[in-house]
């Protein structure tokens, strides 16, 4: 018997198989189709990066001919602006990148079984058995939506007639993307209702309206955002879009769906391995699964409101002030330490968020240093012993910035409260 079974090879499920693998556990992953093979999805947020070094293949992702984009041309409020990102997006051809991913599990000691689909007989076969079938579900888990049903127009063009940039406008209730991809063609999205057909849509747009004709007709597919509230179990999980999929204006898919893979890969080698942890374990991938969809469907909201989101003011922290720890703050919860999910001490944010460490700093000691309020110079002092001061400046914003530390301000005077 096999210990993990993996169905699906896109990016969740090539994630999820090659940190198993990584792992020592014996992994068996089946992709019904032939790669490469044409999928949506080409632009991929800078965070995958982190990713990819996590896994050990940002090497060849550097190295496979996928552009980088910086510039985007952006039409959302009636104005044209040219926007250039400090950090890249990574365009890639999906079919190709996808089976770089697969390749790198291949490598890391996975049997891949391809082209072969799976069925209701091969559940059987391992101990834990994971659905990274995408949208299709092959565990029919129950979904529900997250936001109004949305659909997709997809083409491509022969090429973007001039413009590298990005592009992306919105047009009434409807919205454009288009990117230049790998190999030179143009390849554009239209996200609405689907009622109004995308050539109409590209007519009355700024930005789209001089591409001429596709390739090939435009097709549809379904962009509906919807979270598993149930994503795991003793047996199996659900990761990437068989579990949550996040409205595409955050081009953060493939991101959230990697990441997904990489919890998952933890919560279950905890479940195999340490028994003792493992509703730790599921506690920690069902609550970093809601927590993406909530956190994606926020900020989607956000960004299709009619007035820009507001950005949190930066907190100004003086050296005089005095701070104390907020106790309620301090919570138990499961976190990735090492190879495992493990119960530990962590802090919860303004959003909700339990969090042990930032980077390699352990939050809760820090806070059990704090016995009564403290000047703010001094906390960074006394932390200052174990990590260089700028770093101590750094977790001390933070945490007040997340209300784990709590100003403390001083009594008026008797002359202040005259005034
Ligand atoms: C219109 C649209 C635009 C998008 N744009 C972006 C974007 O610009 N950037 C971004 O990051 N994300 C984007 N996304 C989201 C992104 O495509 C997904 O998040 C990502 O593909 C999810 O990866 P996955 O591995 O979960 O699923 P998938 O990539 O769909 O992979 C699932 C795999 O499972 C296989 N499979 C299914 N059933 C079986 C079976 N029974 N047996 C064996 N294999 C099976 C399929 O063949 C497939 O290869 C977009 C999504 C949509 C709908």
């Amino acid at each position: 018997m096999i210990d993990v079974l993996v169905i699906g090879g896109g990016p969740a499920g090539a994630v999820v198989a090659l940190r198993l693998a990584q792992l020592g556990l014996a992994v068996r992953l089946m992709e019904r189709s032939t790669f490469p093979r044409p999928h949506v999805g080409e632009s991929l947020s800078p965070g995958v990066w982190v990713h990819f070094a996590t896994l050990g293949v940002a090497d060849r992702v550097l190295h496979a001919g996928f552009r980088m984009s910086r510039q985007t041309l952006l039409r959302w409020r009636g104005q044209t602006e040219r926007i250039v990102s400090e950090r890249p997006s990574l365009i890639v051809d999906r079919g190709r990148f996808d089976a770089l991913m697969l390749g790198a599990a291949r490598d890391a000691g996975v049997d891949v079984r391809q082209p072969c689909a799976a069925s209701a007989h091969d559940l059987g076969e391992a101990r834990f058995v994971v659905d990274a079938s995408g949208r299709s579900g092959f565990t029919r888990r129950t979904r529900r939506p997250v936001a109004s049903r949305k659909i997709a127009w997809h083409a491509r063009w022969p090429d973007a007639r001039g413009e590298s940039a990005t592009r992306v406008e919105r047009l009434d209730a409807t919205w454009l993307w288009g990117t230049t991809l790998p190999d030179g063609t143009f390849s554009a999205m239209a996200f609405g209702s689907g009622e109004e057909p995308m050539a109409s849509m590209l007519r009355r747009s700024e930005l789209f309206s001089r591409l001429g004709d596709p390739i090939d007709p435009p097709r549809a597919a379904d962009a509906t955002p919807y979270v598993c509230d149930d994503p795991i179990d003793m047996r199996s999980a659900a990761v990437g879009e068989a579990a949550f999929a996040i409205d595409p204006i955050s081009s953060s898919g493939v991101q959230a769906a990697m990441a997904s893979g990489i919890a998952a890969a933890a919560a279950i080698n905890t479940i195999l391995r340490r028994p003792a942890d493992a509703s730790a374990a599921i506690r920690f991938y069902a609550a970093h699964v809601a927590r993406t969809s909530e956190r994606h469907a926020a900020w989607a909201a956000d960004s299709y409101a009619a007035a820009p989101p507001k950005t949190a003011e930066p907190i100004a922290i003086d050296d005089g002030a005095l701070f104390a720890a907020n106790t309620t703050a301090v919570v138990t919860a499961p976190a990735i330490r090492g190879d495992f999910i493990e119960l530990v001490a962590a802090v919860r944010t303004r959003f909700g968020d339990d969090v042990a460490f930032l980077e390699d700093t352990a939050l809760a000691p820090l806070l059990a240093s704090l016995a009564s309020p403290t000047p703010a110079r001094r906390i960074v002092d006394d932390w200052s012993r174990t990590m260089p001061p700028s770093r101590a400046a750094a977790v001390l914003t933070w945490l007040v910035e997340q209300q784990v530390l709590i100003p403390q301000y001083p009594r008026p005077t008797t002359a202040d409260s005259r005034e």
